[in-house]
């Protein structure tokens, strides 16, 4: 598949949205960075407290450089509004605590960020509960759906396996039900999916991945309509108190402008990497979107550089040999920056615990960045031989 991004949004990340008279004709937005906002009298002062997520008060509500990014991703997202938080999980967690109550049920649909089920597993004790849904067809969503049911949870592709959901389907059925559907759209980037458009009602990032681009910002954004966004705004983002600053802010905006040309180069080098790894003997099976034949819910205009290979053994010492040998890879946490990055969920001690959750103790997950699909491929070749 040949990745296709709209044009529309290449000029948006590019900035030419941005209003450059306000920005002194600067092509770079200047950083805005202070505190708070001094209002000519008191009266207005009030105004402006009386519709905060609108104003320029307080940084820990709005901030100029912070809105510029998020009128930027809400269009990208085809959403009405944005909101950029501190990290994905502060995202993540202001969803969860703003429109949940006791009493109220969550369904996680796919594999799931680690940390997201951590969340929703320590919510228990609010009366928030939850399940966890492997088996993703639409019958099972069906069954697995409660009369307390508030909230269906979706990942698309699913951490881990990254194994694609019939969005539409899911969201009509909730719909039906009046459920909100969340998304966390991280993995796709708007340029390769937007769930919005598919009946999704809110939609989360962990900008520290694509968007941001180059690991050196942490950040988190929701979108949704404005009634949604306004309550997590008030109910949750204002008062967990977890605000992204100016400055990396301005991260997120530079990363944007080029993240069409970097995720048109993660699908390739991504695919090409995949394909060559289906081929290995010593592996089991890859798990990449574009190569899985059985998945034809995908709404995908594109493949990110994310994805994960089964080893042909499940045993730590062969895992750790692979991952040790690889030398281009770097070993560590998080993804979608410029550098690729390797790791292995298997610790030594937790194979029947990652079998539970349907991930092969052999599993390995790459991050293929920008160095270049041959180079790669190359230093996978070496570490498989060893
Ligand atoms: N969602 C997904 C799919 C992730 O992989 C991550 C982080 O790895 C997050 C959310 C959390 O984002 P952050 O690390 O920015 O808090």
């Amino acid at each position: 598949m040949k990745p296709k991004i709209d044009p529309e949004d290449e000029l948006i990340c590019l900035g030419h949205g941005e209003d450059l008279a306000a920005q002194m004709g600067a092509m770079a937005p200047p950083v805005v960075q202070t505190s708070l906002f001094a209002f000519p009298s008191h009266g207005e002062l009030m105004d402006g407290l009386r519709t905060e997520s609108r104003n320029h008060v307080y940084s820990r509500g709005q901030n100029p450089t912070v809105e510029s990014v998020e009128e930027k991703i809400a269009a990208l997202e085809r959403g009405e509004r944005a909101k950029l938080f501190a990290s994905g999980m502060s995202a993540i967690s202001s969803v969860l605590y703003g429109l949940l109550k006791s009493g109220d049920h969550v369904l996680f649909v796919n594999q799931t960020y680690g940390p997201t089920m951590q969340l929703a597993e320590y919510m228990r004790r609010f009366g928030v509960e939850h399940d966890l849904l492997l088996d993703v067809d639409i019958d099972s969503v069906r069954q697995a759906i409660r009369p307390e049911t508030r909230m269906i949870w979706l990942e698309s592709p699913g951490t881990m396996t990254f194994l694609t959901l019939d969005i539409a389907a899911i969201t009509a059925l909730a719909k039906e039900r009046e459920i909100l559907t969340v998304h966390d759209n991280s993995w796709a980037t708007p340029l390769f999916q937007k769930p919005l458009t598919l009946g999704v009602d809110i939609v989360v990032h962990s900008a520290t991945k694509y968007i941001g681009g180059h690991s050196d910002v942490v950040a988190g954004a929701v979108v949704a309509n404005e009634e949604l966004l306004e309550t997590v705004f008030y109910n949750a983002f204002l008062l967990n108190g977890g605000a992204l600053g100016p400055w990396d802010a301005w991260l997120l905006n530079r990363g944007l402008r080029t993240m069409p040309v970097r995720i048109r180069q993660h699908h390739a080098d991504g695919l090409a990497v995949a394909r060559y790894l289906a081929e290995h003997p010593r592996v089991r099976h890859v798990h990449h979107p574009g190569l899985d034949d059985e998945d034809d819910n995908s709404t995908l205009s594109g493949y990110s550089g994310l994805f994960s290979f089964e080893l042909d053994s499940d045993n730590y010492e062969d895992v750790k040999r692979v991952v040790n040998g690889l030398t281009r890879f770097r070993i560590g946490v998080s993804w979608g920056g410029v550098e690729s990055l390797v790791i292995a969920p298997n610790r030594g001690d937790n194979a029947e615990a990652l079998r539970a959750k349907r991930v092969a103790p052999g599993l390995i997950r790459l991050s293929v960045g920008l160095e270049g699909a041959q180079i790669l491929i190359a230093d996978l070749r070496s570490a498989l031989d060893i």
